[in-house]
């Protein structure tokens, strides 16, 4: 489908980790940004969009609204031909996985889609997903067919009880296919990133659990070594340009694992080793898989022996190719987004 550029475009969570490099990106592009956050006035969360702004020939607007609101995202999709939902809670720490991951995942997802089949003018939807919804643990690539995650693989191994965070996003991206299929107005494009690195536009005030996840590594947590727990990563603002390539690429179909490369811990703290080694505290070898199943549950709650099992000394493997192909992504490397990331808390006075 060919999507009108000239119309505005709508972003949920504007003000988040991922969605400021997306908001710059379009605004950098020309385009009218309807801005939907739950606290416009607050100078802190959205300071750094209306900068972005000055300096960019598009325009921006925000609008308030809340996920569990129904209704609340229509006066801010009033007109849009792209509806960019990247709003959803990203966080570990939570008491009740019900109300603080799922219900505003799911309820948010469905309230959105939902209120986009009542403004006609959206042509397309795209939803930032997760690599969460297609795995939990990285045992989970290693099980799935020929020994890698695609846009195929679904998790089935998440719950309210075992990583919830990984469940929300599965439900989610499942209810945003459901409704998209009940449809024909719009289509659906997800947007699947694994482990999102590199700087933060404010990274004072910035929420994303990718934050804690750069301090821990800087700030000294792992200075006794990492855990080699297979992951993958990929850079903000190659994700922003994955968002940015899906909505107006008009053949760009189904989801898009969005991962540059496949890592752990230990590389992440080895590569940041030349350049800043010598003054921060940064892993410089591997925990031991049996220390961590003794220790681990007791340093860090999410450390259970069985996530422990499941993941440490467990490579993680996905197959990027299809983003590559139909969108003609290039990402960056390993080196310049850990560099870019760790530079940009140290600017900060955040390490
Ligand atoms: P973030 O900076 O914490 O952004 C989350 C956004 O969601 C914020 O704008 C937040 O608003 C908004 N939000 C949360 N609950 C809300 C609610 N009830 N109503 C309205 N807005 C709400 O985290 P992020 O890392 O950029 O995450 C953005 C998206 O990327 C999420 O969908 C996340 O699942 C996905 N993702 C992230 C990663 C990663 O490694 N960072 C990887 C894969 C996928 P407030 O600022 O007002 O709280």
């Amino acid at each position: 489908m060919n999507i009108d550029k000239t119309k505005p475009v709508m972003v949920t969570g504007a003000n988040g980790y991922v969605a400021s490099w997306l908001v710059k990106r379009l605004l950098d592009e020309g385009f009218a940004v309807h801005a939907a956050v739950r606290s416009p006035e607050n100078d802190k969360k959205v300071g750094h969009l209306k900068e972005a702004a000055q300096n960019a020939s598009g325009s921006l607007k925000f609008f308030k609204a809340d996920l569990l609101t129904e209704g609340a995202y229509k006066e801010a999709m009033q007109d849009c031909s792209v509806v960019f939902h990247t709003a959803s809670p990203f966080i570990t720490d939570v008491k009740d996985p019900q109300k603080e991951l799922i219900e505003p995942a799911v309820n948010g997802t469905v309230n959105i889609l939902n209120t986009a089949c009542e403004v006609a003018s959206v042509k397309r939807i795209i939803v930032t997903s997760s690599c969460a919804a297609i795995y939990t643990d990285a045992i989970d690539s290693v099980n799935a067919p020929g020994g890698q995650l695609t846009e195929e693989v679904w998790n089935t191994t998440a719950s309210i009880d075992y990583q919830p965070y990984s469940y929300s996003k599965t439900l989610a991206e499942k209810k945003a296919w459901e409704i998209a299929e009940s449809q024909d107005q719009w289509d659906l494009i997800c947007i699947n990133p694994c482990l999102v690195l590199g700087p933060a536009l404010n990274p004072r005030n910035a929420t994303s659990e990718t934050i804690n996840i750069l301090k821990m590594l800087g700030g000294g947590d792992m200075k006794m070594g990492a855990p080699k727990l297979g992951m993958g990563i990929v850079d903000v603002r190659d994700v922003a340009t994955a968002h940015y390539l899906a909505a107006f690429t008009p053949n760009a179909k189904g989801r898009y694992i969005t991962a540059a490369k496949e890592t752990d811990f230990l590389e992440m703290g080895l590569v940041l080793a030349d350049k800043y080694g010598d003054k921060y505290p940064l892993p410089k070898k591997a925990l031991p898989k049996w220390l961590l199943m003794i220790v681990g549950p007791f340093a860090n709650k999410l450390f259970t022996r069985k996530f422990i099992k499941n993941n440490v000394n467990v490579p993680w493997k996905a197959d990027n190719s299809k983003i590559k192909n139909d969108l003609g992504i290039e990402f960056r490397s390993m080196k310049e987004t850990m560099e870019d990331s760790f530079q940009s808390l140290i600017d900060a006075d955040i390490l």
